[in-house]
């Protein structure tokens, strides 16, 4: 995709491989990401890259975007597990029937997949996610969601990177429902973060959503009132955010501007 060896292709279209320095910038974001959101941070997860299908089945991921589930069958016979299109799914049963007390907040690293018509930079069908999930009401989730995207977009702006951010709708709303995504559109629920990723190309690195109660009903989970409890995330994509990086300040990771590579908390010897 990039030429200085930051993603190597493979015999697969939009899978890569990541070699030490892509990893080493990866890590960085990492870390300074869990800097950045990760203060009230309850749990902190990495999570394989299959999840039950009976959670994906619950969400209906199944039914909203059919084209872009991996699922896996062995022996030609579909098994209880898909390919995880997203982090925040593994989250919410771990609170399914609970009833919360407080406002909780999760962090999850996860290696999604998507079967992507397209394969364009940045467009990857194995790619790795960070997020960061928060239960709490209605009011609680917007204001967090908000929040999180001006930190992110300083924080993004002293990576040298330029950000725009537009409304967008999604997957967890099921984009094929017209409706629902006029809907998503007018509640400004889907915030993307776009920004640069290779010449020509503008993309999103983070996307803060929130999900209403929609999470809450289908898993039983409850507010201190005992109403459904609302959730929202905060996501972003390790790939594109390397992408973008490299696009702006060159291959040679050795010459990015030395408050980059300190906020990235870069070795000297890379
Ligand atoms: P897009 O509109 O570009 O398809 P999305 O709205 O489906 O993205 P989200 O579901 O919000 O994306 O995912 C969160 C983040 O994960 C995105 O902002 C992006 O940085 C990253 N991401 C999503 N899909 C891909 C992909 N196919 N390859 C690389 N990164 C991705
Ligand atoms: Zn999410």
């Amino acid at each position: 995709v990039s030429g200085g060896g930051w993603l190597l292709d493979t015999p697969a279209t939009g899978v890569y491989l990541y070699p030490d320095q892509c990893e080493a910038v990866v890590h960085g974001l990492s870390r300074a990401l869990t800097a950045l959101l990760g203060g009230h941070v309850k749990q902190s997860l990495r999570a394989p890259p299959v999840i039950a299908r009976s959670v994906i089945e619950r969400v209906e991921y199944d039914k909203s975007f059919p084209h872009l589930l991996g699922t896996v069958t062995t022996r030609g016979i579909a098994s209880d597990l898909v390919l995880l299109p997203a982090g925040c799914y593994c989250v919410y049963p771990l609170y399914a029937d609970a009833r919360l007390s407080a406002v909780d907040e999760v962090s999850v690293e996860a290696t999604c997949f998507r079967q992507e018509a397209t394969a364009e930079a940045g467009r990857l069908r194995s790619f790795r996610m960070r997020e960061f999930v928060r239960l709490d009401n209605d009011d609680g989730c917007r204001s967090w969601r908000d929040r999180c995207l001006d930190v992110v977009c300083d924080w993004l702006g002293e990576l040298g990177l330029a950000t725009e951010t537009a409304v967008a709708s999604d997957p967890f709303f099921g984009s094929g429902n017209r409706l629902m995504r006029g809907l998503q559109m007018d509640q400004k629920l889907k915030f993307e973060v776009l920004t640069t990723v290779a010449p020509g190309l503008t993309q999103a690195v983070a996307s803060g959503n929130c999900h209403k109660d929609q999470f809450g009903k289908l898993f039983s989970i409850t507010d201190a009132t005992g109403d459904a409890a609302h959730t929202a995330c905060v996501a972003f994509g390790y790939e594109r955010l390397v992408l973008a990086l490299t696009h702006q300040h060159g291959d040679d990771l050795r010459r990015w501007p030395e408050p980059v590579r300190k906020a990235l908390s870069l070795a000297a010897a890379l």
